[in-house]
């Protein structure tokens, strides 16, 4: 697990700050790995805060990684390329965050507090845009394919056979 990204969430709204780095998916909480079949590759993300139409702090978080997860059927790893492009809207009030998700059912919108973990908000969004139940399209072809790329090549059977020193 790797530190936490910490970030003041209201500064880099107001001020428009944009903060962007690559992250090993090795690194990241067991609540993203245990979903995982490997834990390979990298997370290259971004986070862009902006003041929106109604004049609110936000955050805007762009992501996207190629993960490997268990198949729902054979359990053998599925390549997926995930993607998610979030805007999270921030307020410094109950009520009216509660007022604000009344209207707009669809409303990300957290508590403003002083420290942000940017790590926690880019692993919530991997956790959310994992497919519920990824299947191969036909499981048989993709063992085939590992069982050919499993067997030992001919030739270096070949080579070693003949390498061989009669008895
Ligand atoms: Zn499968």
């Amino acid at each position: 697990m790797s530190n936490p990204i910490l970030i003041d969430p209201l500064k880099h709204a107001f001020e428009g700050r944009r903060i962007a780095g690559k992250l090993p998916v090795a690194e990241l909480d067991e609540r993203v790995l245990s979903e995982l079949a490997e834990a390979s590759g990298e997370v290259d993300w971004a986070l862009t805060g902006f003041i929106d139409a109604l004049g609110r702090p936000a955050l805007r978080i762009v992501l996207s990684v190629a993960v490997s997860v268990p198949c729902g059927r054979c359990v053998q790893p599925l390549a997926v390329d995930l993607a998610a492009d979030s805007v999270i809207t921030l307020f410094n009030s109950e009520d009216k965050l509660e007022a604000a998700v009344e209207v707009d059912e669809t409303l990300d919108a957290i508590m403003a507090e002083p420290e942000l973990d940017v790590l926690a908000l880019i692993e919530d969004e991997i956790i959310m845009g994992l497919p519920l139940s990824p299947l191969h399209d036909d499981c048989g072809t993709e063992h085939l394919e590992r069982a050919k790329a499993d067997k030992p090549n001919p030739f270096a059977v070949l080579a070693a056979l003949k390498g061989r020193k009669p008895e």
